[in-house]
């Protein structure tokens, strides 16, 4: 809290004991805004439920019934009729690649092109506005759903974008289509040896066809011109935009470089920052952060810094996630540490650097023995400094070891979890890990009953940024291939309430935010969402299906589906 907001928080509480002994209303000032008439869900024990709210500059001042809030109506109070719809704290998503995310939604679609005619075509549209020298990226192409299911070749678009540099990625990240063009900016020729841990493919002559595979993508990754400051801020405008149709009014962004952070707060000065960011560098800039002294958390309302994104391992896709026992039918693949984890003394010593100075720490980890060897490091810490509150973050924690549960409490870690991955890949877990590993496999109800802490959030771009994704995936654990309508390992369902409170007070607890949001109280910062049905009562499989009406930041409206004409 910055020294204005902690002064505004204290007037408010003054004037909340103030107006306890008073029943003059004419005493009150009048708020700016009141939301009547509404099913208010709060996330605040104290008081669960209420029908209306009022708002004071970006606070809210009072919750209650339409009659106690109407004695906050003056002559320039914006009202709102709710219309009897239900209003949730605003969804806190506790783990985007906001950039990326923004980025995908600017890119090339390709993923429901149908064959490859379709395909071709819409690189072709795009070419044609797209400006002389710039790249078309993205794509996320799938060549299952064409008949014969062949991977693509420059042939197919050559002749449609010879001034365009095209790298198209298949929707698993790991291969991607060149044109011609783009294969002579990355000087890759018949010539050009495969990569370790990459494959050029090619035609019968040696030729390449233009696909890459995994480390092949490097020789394009290294001449596409990394982003412009102009093209960044139009990116982040249409991530916030699209944030704040969904009703996620604030983001924790991990592995945000510093270019991101200086378009957030030139942004934020602007006054456009429409999501509150908590920003997360890679831990190997560790020193940066540490040497200006700032802590966890450190910022304002909008914008804060003080985190730092470490990665333990891989991914289950791709067999990379670290695991005690192997893979099955992988030979002895058991998965990598990644390199920030070679060896796990250079981890260490960067958690004890960040961790003297005050400096928060969310670590990617995936695989049983990766989620160990970090809580491990974590004890380490504790160890060498003492208890203090630092809420030291899992990312995904996904495949959790039985003896884990109870350390991840006792170190009060907490897991930063993406229930649409849960769904996604609940698909195939159990034929790369067998049962017994998958029942421990994002094991939410688990965790809450070990006295976990959960922070919901998408790992969008990965995932959608949909909240009501994420709440439907956590409620009823329906993979997205249909096979498992009663849910995958039912018994790690949550309810609705438990999903919203992890999605707004969890998430906001994860970054030291309790205080300032995620959930309606007075006091609290005015950030709302007002949804079309009402989750808590309708079939928890349309809940995917809930659309947003009305979106609030600190009390000012972000997003009004009717002005959107939705
Ligand atoms: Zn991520």
């Amino acid at each position: 809290m910055n020294r204005r907001n902690r002064l505004f928080s204290l007037f408010v509480l003054l004037w909340s004991v103030v107006l306890l002994g008073q029943n003059q209303a004419q005493s009150k000032p009048a708020a700016d805004l009141i939301i009547t008439n509404a099913k208010i869900w709060t996330v605040d024990k104290s008081q669960p439920t209420a029908q209306a709210l009022a708002v004071l500059g970006d606070r809210i001042v009072a919750v209650g019934s339409n009659a106690i809030i109407d004695a906050w109506r003056g002559l320039n109070t914006h009202v709102i009729d709710a219309g009897g719809k239900l209003l949730l704290p605003g969804f806190n998503d506790a783990h985007v690649h906001f950039v990326s995310g923004g980025m995908q939604l600017t890119n090339i679609q390709l993923n429901d092109a149908t064959s490859p005619e379709e395909f071709a075509r819409r690189i072709g549209e795009r070419a044609k506005i797209t400006l002389k020298g710039e790249w078309i990226l993205g794509g996320n192409w799938d060549e299952t759903k064409w008949s014969p299911p062949n991977i693509p070749t420059k042939e197919l678009i050559d002749a449609l974008t010879p001034d365009t540099p095209v790298f198209v990625s298949r929707y698993d990240g790991h291969m991607g289509l060149a044109n011609s063009l783009a294969l002579k900016l990355a000087g890759i020729t018949a010539k050009t040896p495969d990569p370790p841990g990459g494959t050029i493919v090619r035609d019968p002559q040696g030729n390449p066809t233009g696909a890459l595979k995994d480390a092949a993508t490097d020789y394009i990754d290294k001449v596409v011109p990394p982003l412009s400051h102009e093209q960044r801020v139009k990116i982040v405008k249409r991530a916030l935009a699209h944030a704040a149709s969904l009703g996620v009014t604030s983001v924790q962004h991990m592995v945000a470089s510093y270019e991101d952070i200086a378009v957030y707060s030139e942004l934020l000065q602007r006054g456009e920052l429409t999501t509150r960011i908590y920003a997360a560098p890679l831990i190997t800039h560790v020193n940066d952060q540490a040497k200006l002294g700032i802590g966890r958390a450190f910022g304002g309302p909008y914008l804060r810094i003080g985190a730092l994104k470490a990665f333990a391992d891989g991914s289950l896709g791709s067999g990379t996630a670290y695991f005690y026992e192997p893979f099955l039918n992988q030979g002895n693949n058991r998965g990598l540490l990644s390199d920030e984890m070679h060896p796990v003394s250079l981890m260490r010593d960067r958690y004890m650097q960040a961790d003297a100075a005050g400096l928060q720490i969310c670590t990617h980890a995936i695989g049983d023995e990766g989620i160990s060897t970090i809580l491990d490091l974590y004890a380490d810490v504790i160890k060498a400094h003492g208890e203090a509150d630092r809420r030291f973050r899992i990312e995904h924690a996904q495949h959790m070891a039985a003896k884990d549960f109870e350390r991840f409490a006792q170190l009060h870690v907490i897991a930063s979890v993406q229930p649409y991955h849960a769904i996604d890949d609940g698909r195939f877990a159990e034929s790369k890990i067998g049962h017994d590993r998958a029942s421990r496999t994002y094991a939410f109800r688990t965790f809450l009953d070990h006295g976990v802490r959960l922070a919901f959030g998408t790992d969008w771009e990965v995932a959608p940024l949909n909240p009501m994704l994420g709440l439907y995936a956590a409620v009823t654990r329906a993979t997205l291939d249909g096979k498992n309508p009663n849910g995958w390992f039912p018994e790690q369902k949550l309810t609705v309430a438990e999903s919203v409170e992890a999605y707004t007070m969890g998430s906001a607890y994860a970054e030291f935010q309790e205080k300032e949001k995620g959930s309606i109280t007075p006091g609290k910062l005015a950030d709302m969402v007002l949804l079309s049905d009402d989750i808590f009562s309708i079939a928890p499989e349309k809940i995917r299906d809930v659309k947003v009406l009305k979106t609030f930041v600190g009390g000012n409206l972000v997003f009004d589906a009717d002005a959107a004409g939705k």
